[in-house]
């Protein structure tokens, strides 16, 4: 979001800046304490309310059908925990004996 510059409407109450000032004459907002959401939420609109978050379409988005090969790597991770799990346990034998 780019830097609100007066004069202009307060991106956080709406309400009209004239140029020169250098906060907000209504809610007290300035370049310092941020025009931003930072300050308020109120004078903003939300492109995504929460109850719209579409789950299936991020994780498709995010991890790119990473999913559907979900098994083979679950395979892998097991032989990786047992290969692990051998060097621990060959570990422990060997310092046991020594
Ligand atoms: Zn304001």
């Amino acid at each position: 979001m780019p830097a609100f510059k007066p004069p202009g409407d307060c991106p956080i109450c709406g309400e009209f800046v004239p140029r020169g000032l250098v906060s907000c004459p209504a809610c007290g907002s300035c370049a310092n304490s941020g025009w931003s959401e930072e300050a308020g939420y109120d004078g903003l609109d939300l492109p995504d309310a929460p109850e719209d978050f579409d789950y299936d379409a991020f994780v498709e988005r995010e991890f790119g059908g990473r999913r559907k090969s979900s098994h083979l790597s679950g395979n892998l991770w097991w032989w990786v925990a047992l290969v692990l799990l051998i060097i621990i346990i060959v570990t422990g034998i060997k310092s046991g004996r020594f």
